[in-house]
C-alpha cells in the first residue's frame, strides 16, 4: 500500500508513512481501541491522561490516519450532524444548547492540544463563511441565523453577511451574501492525526498497525496474529464499521471527494481572498467544502459519490473520475481567476459513516465493556474529539457533562437491508443534485430537495 497517494495530506506528512509494528500476538490489555483515526487516538489521548496506569492498545488495519483522518477537509469545526431544532425536539433545548456550545468549546480544546503537544498542523482559527450564490442560498442563509436567533446565539456565533462582506472573506463568483462563525480552524488533517499518534504514544499507549481486527465481542478484539482480551473494547472504525461482522446495518459509509491545486500564486490569493485561511462552502444543498491551505493550495470536496450496494468500502472507490471533474468545475465556477483549466494537482476520497437517522453517538455499556463513538458523518474532525473525552468518562465510570451530553448512549435504528439501502441513499443524493442545479438554473428552491433533507435528518 502506498500510503502517501492516499491523499494530498498523506503526500504532505512531516514523516515517512512507515507502519509501525503490528500485533505480535495475543496479549492483555485494560482497553483494546480498534482503529486509529481521529476517534481511536482522542480516546486513548484522554484515557491516558485521566490514568497513566492503564493499559492500552490500538489496534489499526493500516496506518494511524489511514482512513477519512488522513483524508478530509481539515475543517475542525463545532458542526454537528443533527441540527438544533431536531437535537431540542429529542432532548429539549437546554440539552440542544449544551450539546452546541461544548462542540464550540472543543474546537478550543482541539487548538489547545494542538499547542500543547507541539503538532505542527497548521492550525488556523479563521473560521467559516458559507456563501449565497443563488436567491435560494440567500434565502436558507437567512434562516440559517434567524435559526441561530431562536436559540439565543447571537452574531458573535452566526452573522448574516451582506454580498460586500462575504465577498471582502472569499470574493467567489456572483456572491450575493452569507454567513460567518468563528467556531472553526482549518487543519491539516493528516498532520493532526499523524502528531496525535505520536503524543498518545508519549502516553505510554501501544499502537500496532497492519493489525486489521477481524470479530469484536465482550472482552476481545480478534485479529489473525492474535486476540487482545480486554475488559473494555472501543470501536472507533467510523466508515469501515459495516466490515465488522455484525455491523453492516451500523452505518452506512458514504464517500466524500476532494481535489487540491497547485500552490496558487500571490496575485490569485489577493483577488480570492480567504485571507484568515476560514474554510468555506456555500448554501446549496448538496455539500461542498474547501481551505485555503498554509501552502497556498486551495483544497475542495464534496459529496456527490455514489453509495455502494451492500455497504462495501474498497480502495477503488476513493476515486470517481466523474466526481472528481464535477469538483473542479464548481471550482472554476466559483473562482474564475483560476481560468478555464484549473491546476488540480491531486484527488483523492474515503468513506465517512452515516447513522440511519443521521444522528452521531458515542456509547459504553458497563455489562459488556463495549464501547463507541461515530456517525459524524462529515463533522468528525471536531466531534471525535468530544467522542474521546466522552469516552474516557464514560469507561472511567465518571458522571460529568459530557457524559450528560444527549448523543451520549443514542442508538440509531439501523439501516434498512438492501436493496432498500442503495436505493434510499442514491435516490437522495441524485435529488439533491438537480435540485441545485435547478436552482442555479432557474434561481428557485426545490420543494423536494427539501423534503428530501428532511427525511434524512439533516
Ligand atoms: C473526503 C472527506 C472529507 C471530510 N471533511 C471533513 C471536514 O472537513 N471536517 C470534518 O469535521 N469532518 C470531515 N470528514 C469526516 C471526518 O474525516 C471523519 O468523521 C473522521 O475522520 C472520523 O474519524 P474516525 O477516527 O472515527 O474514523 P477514520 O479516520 O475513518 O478511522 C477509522 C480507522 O479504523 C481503521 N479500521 C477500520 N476497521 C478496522 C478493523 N477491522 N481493524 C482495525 N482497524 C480498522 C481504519 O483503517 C481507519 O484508520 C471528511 C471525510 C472525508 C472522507
Amino acid at each position: 500500500m502506498r500510503y502517501p497517494e492516499l491523499s494530498y495530506w498523506l503526500s504532505s506528512v512531516d514523516e515517512p508513512l512507515v507502519p509501525r509494528p503490528p500485533l505480535p500476538g495475543d496479549t492483555d490489555a485494560d482497553v483494546v481501541i480498534v482503529g486509529a483515526g481521529y476517534t481511536g487516538l482522542w480516546t486513548a489521548y484522554y484515557l491516558a491522561g485521566a490514568d497513566p496506569t492503564l493499559r492500552i492498545t490500538v489496534l489499526e488495519a493500516e496506518i494511524a490516519g489511514y482512513g477519512a483522518s488522513g483524508r478530509n477537509g481539515g475543517w475542525c469545526s463545532a458542526l454537528f450532524p443533527t441540527s438544533l431544532p431536531a437535537l431540542a425536539r429529542r432532548h429539549g433545548r437546554d440539552a440542544a444548547l449544551a450539546m452546541q456550545r461544548t462542540m464550540q468549546a472543543t474546537v478550543r480544546e482541539v487548538g489547545r492540544v494542538v499547542a500543547a503537544e507541539g503538532i505542527d498542523c497548521d492550525w488556523a482559527y479563521g473560521g467559516t463563511v458559507v456563501l449565497a450564490r443563488s436567491g435560494p442560498q440567500l434565502a436558507r442563509a437567512r434562516a440559517a441565523v434567524e435559526e441561530a436567533r431562536e436559540f439565543g446565539l447571537g452574531p458573535a456565533d452566526l452573522a448574516l453577511l451582506d454580498a460586500g462582506e462575504a465577498s471582502a472573506r472569499c470574493a467567489a463568483d456572483g456572491v450575493l451574501g452569507g454567513t460567518y462563525t468563528p467556531h472553526c480552524a482549518a487543519v491539516h488533517p493528516a498532520r493532526l492525526v499523524r502528531g496525535l499518534a505520536r503524543a498518545v504514544e508519549r502516553r505510554g499507549v501501544t499502537i500496532h498497525e497492519r493489525t486489521p481486527v477481524a470479530a469484536i465481542s465482550p472482552g476481545a478484539a480478534v485479529t489473525p496474529a492474535g486476540t487482545v482480551r480486554a475488559p473494555v473494547v472501543v470501536r472507533a472504525t467510523e466508515g469501515y464499521t459495516p466490515m465488522l461482522p455484525g455491523q453492516r446495518r451500523t452505518v452506512a459509509p458514504v464517500y466524500s471527494l476532494m481535489v487540491a491545486t497547485e500552490p496558487l500564486p500571490a496575485r490569485t490569493w489577493e483577488r480570492i481572498g480567504l485571507a484568515e485561511r476560514e474554510t468555506f462552502s456555500d448554501h446549496r444543498h448538496v455539500i461542498i467544502y474547501g481551505q485555503r491551505t498554509a501552502d497556498g493550495r486551495l483544497a475542495f470536496g464534496g459529496r456527490g459519490a455514489p453509495y455502494h450496494f451492500g455497504s462495501r468500502v474498497r480502495p477503488g472507490y476513493d476515486r470517481e473520475p466523474r466526481v472528481f471533474a464535477a469538483l473542479r468545475r464548481t471550482l472554476g465556477e466559483l473562482f474564475p481567476v483560476l481560468g478555464p483549466d484549473v491546476p488540480v494537482t491531486h484527488a483523492w476520497g474515503g468513506p465517512l459513516g452515516v447513522a440511519r437517522d443521521w444522528a452521531a453517538s458515542v456509547g459504553y455499556d458497563p455489562a459488556s465493556g463495549l464501547a463507541w463513538a461515530g456517525g459524524y458523518v462529515g463533522d468528525g474532525v471536531g466531534t471525535s474529539n468530544l467522542a474521546g473525552r466522552t469516552l474516557a468518562d464514560l469507561i472511567r465510570g465518571e458522571r460529568t457533562d459530557l457524559t450528560a451530553l444527549p448523543w451520549v448512549n443514542h442508538r440509531s435504528p439501523r439501516w434498512e437491508p438492501e436493496p432498500l439501502r442503495w436505493l434510499a441513499v442514491n435516490a437522495g443524493l441524485r435529488l439533491m443534485f438537480s435540485a441545485d442545479a435547478a436552482e442555479l438554473r432557474k434561481d428557485r428552491p426545490s420543494r423536494r430537495a427539501a423534503t428530501f433533507s428532511h427525511l434524512l435528518g439533516h
